[in-house]
Order: C-alpha cells, then structure tokens, then sequence
C-alpha cells in the first residue's frame, strides 16, 4: 500500500455543481479581467451555503443553536472511518448498522452507499432519490457517541424527510458533512482534515475535506 496519501473527497465547486431545489443557483461570475483591461482578474461568487462538500451546524435546523464557526477543529480533523454501505441500499437504517457489527464505533464515520455509483453526481443535475439515513439510524450514531458524520449526496437525510435526522444529528452535537467525493475511496480508517471557511454566524459552510493514510 502506499503510504501518506492525500485523498481530496472535495466535489469540485463549478456552475455544473448540483443545487438543492429552491436554494440559490450557484454563480461564478468575472467582474473584472484582464483581458478587458483590468490589472487583476477578480470573480464573484453567489451561492448557497451548503454547496458542494459543506458542513451543516445546530444553526442550520435550531435558532439558537451555534454556528459553522463555533465547532471546534479537534472534531473536524482526525480519525474516521470510511464504511461501503451495500449498493442496494436506498436508505441507512438503524438496523443496517447493527448489522456491520462493528466492535467500536469510531467517532468519525463517513458513509459510501449507492451514490457514489451515480457517475460524477457532483457534475449531474440535482436528483432526490439519494441513499441517506434513517431518523434511527441517526438516534443509533448519537447513541455511539459520534462526533461526526458524513455521506457521499448534498443531505444526510432523505429528500422528503430532512427534518428529524437533522435534528437528531444536530441536536446531539454531530457534525454533518455532506456533499463528499468518495468515488474512489475505499473502505477502512483515515485521518480526515475537513476545513470549513471560517464564516461568521452562518448555519452551513463550504468545506475542503481530504482523507490521508493513517
Ligand atoms: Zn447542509
């Protein structure tokens, strides 16, 4: 195996990025180039909090709740496992965990299901049949005492139901990273760095994750 790794499970933040429906489109526009005259090239940027890979926080479903920028670095970079969820999963429930078996649960616990198989869902339009979790599966993380958890589609809830698993996830102090790459990401043990920008008071934030060989 080669050693150190970097593993980038960023998806790349471009026009063709899909949006959740209803959420402001995502623009990139040049303001002032070189080619036209400027001294510099400069860009402005227009887009929803939770583009791409981005981080929700207790804001995001609870108005007094703390931001993006209150979660502290120690649970954002550090060991977390990567887990292949069966393919023909469409929804993580309580009992699909169960049924790994895992001995210890780690606290950081990144989830690749069927929708890494979407080829390059980063640069598809928006689709709501997405693999998520479950409200019980949710109950059985915080249980666990995970700190974090990620999934490979822009929510980790369902599309019709993004209400409690956000709640549960959120009110227990789980950070959730959504909007990962794990297309060619295997199944084991990392050490993630997730650095979400430091934007004050906000309820998500885009976020460059990597994962490196332990
Ligand atoms: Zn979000």
């Amino acid at each position: 195996m080669m050693e150190n790794r970097i593993l980038d499970i960023s998806s790349p933040i471009s026009a063709s990025l899909p949006v959740w429906p209803g959420d402001p489109a995502l623009e990139i526009v040049a303001e002032m180039k070189i080619a036209d005259g400027a001294s510099a090239n400069v860009s402005r940027m227009t887009m929803s909090a939770h583009s791409g890979t981005h981080i929700d926080a207790p804001l995001h479903f609870f108005d007094s709740g703390y931001a993006t920028d209150e979660i502290s670095l120690e649970k954002l970079i550090g060991e977390a496992l990567v887990i292949q969820m069966d393919e023909r999963i469409p929804l993580i429930t309580e009992e699909c965990l169960q049924n790994l078996k895992l001995q210890v649960w780690p606290r950081r616990i990144l989830f690749k299901t069927v929708n890494s198989t979407y080829q390059n869902w980063s640069r598809q339009p928006f689709r709501k049949d997405f693999c998520a979790l479950s409200a019980g599966a949710a109950r059985f993380l915080a249980e666990k005492n995970v700190i974090l958890v990620g999934i490979d589609y822009l929510s980790i809830a369902p599309f019709d139901e993004p209400d409690a698993v956000h709640q549960i996830l959120l009110s227990a102090g789980i950070v959730i990273l959504e909007g990962l790459d794990l297309g060619e990401i295997s199944q084991g043990l990392y050490k993630l760095i997730c650095l979400p920008l430091k934007i004050v008071g906000i309820e998500g934030a885009p976020a460059r994750a990597i994962l490196m060989d332990l």
